[in-house]
């Protein structure tokens, strides 16, 4: 088929897909294409009119909210600058999952679930209203236009191989709405294959631990390297700085970082001159201890005030102004997500698959693990969990892992275990080994 014609039908489908599921996106982006060229004080302005809307709606429709606020002497009225946020306590993911139900608001609209990955192996489930998840898309897609591309270009998502036969023909299907194609597996052959369909992608995204590796095997077995990428995204994981070398040696471009979460939303986006601009509509991000604190400016179902997202974090001065000519305040490093690997007796896999492990334990078998990973030798773990388990549940949780592993991986459990951490954020993966650079 026609290269130009299959992108026009692709550029059709996302526009009426997107214009169903997402119908104030188009809103936004106009927004967006306006607020890109203001000043910082425009942007605090928004933001402090966005934070004193939030406050006010979430005292009047959220009974957690109330009575956190009338409880800490505070009333949305005494909101006179940004600054005054500090007056409200920080809230945390405990706080979140224990008080889910108040406060979620009485918010009548359309609404999406959303869940989390946690790092304390406790996700959190609850409901975005559309206009909070459209604006999210639209932050993507236009951080996307400063690279010329377009969500419906084709890509390599290096994501989400979590499947059942079901799973993953919907997947598929989704998929090719999307014209993506993902990895299914980390397994030697099945990166191979999915190298050789790189070559048709404009982009690709995900795991920056598992580009960096496919990038190693391009590079390292003289495999024929993909010509039109010209972009790479990587999320979730921290983006090590040798990375670079090896993926702008096989795709002709460095990994560039996006940072956000379920919560929060994106909270910020690297500019083509390499600064992370904070989406100072979507969120306002303090810097308390070193440590991010986040607030949720778009979203109303399920409001997000002052939160410990758990990651170490550096905010750039405030005099430092980007090349690229946007106000945006820049965030300078984010010191807290690591991209662990395991190491198997054959093969590596990103850590991320433990959060897809206990979501499906949670999300199929209703069991709700909360785990910690402790990996000290090659081929071999140690899960530590916090609750009882019964014989049947341990069953499931063997199912998962071969799943995932086959049997390159063995480990053993322990139950009852205590994996609470007062002074230090709690890891869900701990690793001893060395990663081999
Ligand atoms: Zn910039």
């Amino acid at each position: 088929m026609d290269e130009n014609f299959t992108i026009m039908i692709h550029k059709l489908l996302y526009t009426l897909g997107s214009s169903i599921r997402n119908p104030s996106l188009r809103k936004h982006l106009a927004f967006l294409e306006k607020t890109h060229y203001w000043s910082k004080k425009e942007l605090e302005d928004y933001q402090f009119f966005k934070l004193k809307e939030l406050l006010n709606y979430s005292y009047d429709n959220s009974i957690f909210y109330r009575k956190h606020f009338t409880s800490n002497n505070f009333n949305p009225n005494d909101l006179k600058k940004i600054s005054d946020i500090k007056k409200i306590p920080m809230l945390q993911k405990s706080d979140l999952l224990k008080n889910n139900s108040t406060i979620h608001t009485n918010w009548l609209g359309k609404k999406f679930k959303a869940i989390t990955s946690g790092s304390s192996g406790n996700s959190l489930s609850f409901q975005r209203d559309e206009s909070a998840d459209s604006f999210n898309r639209a932050v993507t897609q236009y951080c996307y236009s400063w690279y010329n591309v377009h969500p419906w270009h084709r890509n390599g998502y290096f994501w989400g191989f979590n499947y059942t036969f079901e799973k993953k023909i919907r997947t598929n299907f989704l998929d090719f709405l999307q014209n993506r194609f993902r990895v299914f597996s980390y397994q030697k052959s099945e990166l191979k294959f999915f190298i050789k369909k790189l070559s048709k992608a404009v982009y690709i995204h995900g795991y920056s631990s598992m580009i960096y590796q496919v990038a190693r095997l391009i590079n390292q077995g003289g495999l024929t390297k993909p010509k039109g990428i010209i972009f790479i995204k990587g999320t979730s994981e921290k983006i090590y700085k040798n990375y670079h070398k090896e993926v702008i040696k096989a795709f002709g471009s460095k990994i560039r970082s996006e940072y956000g979460a379920t919560e929060s939303g994106i909270i910020a986006f690297e500019c083509p001159a390499g600064s992370m601009h904070i989406n100072m509509e979507g969120v306002i991000v303090e810097e308390v201890n070193n440590e991010i604190v986040v607030t949720n400016l778009q979203m109303r179902s399920f409001p997000i005030i002052r939160y410990r997202l758990g990651d170490y974090i550096k905010l750039a001065s405030n005099s430092i102004k980007c090349n690229c000519g946007r106000n945006h305040s820049i965030l300078e490093e984010v010191t807290g997500r690591i991209g662990q690997l395991v190491y198997g007796k054959n093969e590596i896999y990103p850590s991320l698959i433990f959060y897809y492990i206990f979501k499906n334990l949670d999300l199929h078998h209703s069991i709700s693990l909360n785990y910690q990973i402790i990996q000290k030798e090659k081929g071999k773990l140690f899960i530590r969990i916090e609750q009882h388990l019964k014989q049947i549940e341990i069953k499931k949780i063997d199912s998962e892992f071969v799943k995932y592993f086959g049997q390159d991986i063995q480990y053993d459990i322990q139950e009852k275990c205590i994996l609470h951490s007062e002074k230090e954020k709690l890891k869900s993966f701990i690793s001893h080994l060395h990663y081999e650079f």
